[in-house]
């Protein structure tokens, strides 16, 4: 199987880990552009010392940065029969870079997947994953301003990718097995 897919959800719908199960069903990489900042920032490379400051606030990355990121990891030969792209795009500028990235390697998508879960189950898998992982941005204070940063700029994308006919959504809440297989049945007849 294949597909070219975008996976979106606000933090803690579990969108990184059903990114990575359905990546491994589908025999696609799984990208996600907070996994490759925080590779780089552990790494201490140039990019990473560049976005650290940014992360850790919880704002987001500049756009020519994310985008040029992205354009590099998209043109890799693993990536030429289908990926799925996690925590890209999240703003308008972000969702016309990626088409043109798609046009120039002469592909499309082939949808966009929803993840929703209540903000009171958002909130409390954020704690829980900030007690387990520890990451700099799971403070309360950084997790309210990633959240409404979702709000203003990314949720509002569904609404394009709907008109696209792209947009499937899918209910977050349940084991993590559950959600993998209401997410596999729901893209079965958009992946091939
Ligand atoms: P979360 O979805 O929980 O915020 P991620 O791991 O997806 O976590 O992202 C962590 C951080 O990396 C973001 O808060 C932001 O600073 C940066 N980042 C990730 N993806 C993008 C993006 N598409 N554009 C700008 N910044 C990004």
């Amino acid at each position: 199987m294949s597909g070219r897919l975008v996976i979106m959800g606000p933090q803690g719908s579990g969108k990184g880990t059903q990114a990575a199960r359905l990546a491994t069903r589908l025999g696609v990489p799984a990208i996600s552009t907070g996994d490759i900042f925080r590779a780089n920032v552990k790494g201490g490379t140039a990019l990473g010392n560049q976005a650290k400051a940014i992360i850790d606030a919880g704002d987001l990355v500049p756009d020519e940065i994310t985008n040029a990121m992205v354009r590099d990891r998209l043109g890799q030969p693993d990536a030429a029969e289908g990926f799925i792209l996690d925590g890209y795009p999240r703003n308008a500028a972000q969702v016309e870079a990626l088409d043109g990235v798609l046009a120039d390697l002469g592909a499309e998508l082939d949808a966009v997947v929803e993840l929703s879960a209540s903000r009171d189950e958002l909130l409390a898998r954020l704690a829980k994953r900030a007690r387990i992982e520890g990451r700099a941005d799971d403070t309360e204070e950084v997790i309210s301003k990633r959240l409404a940063i979702y709000d203003e700029q990314t949720a509002p994308l569904t609404r394009g990718y709907a008109d696209r006919g792209l947009l499937v959504q899918v209910d977050g809440l349940g084991a993590v097995d559950e959600v993998t297989d209401r997410l596999v049945s729901a893209l079965s007849t958009r992946v091939a």
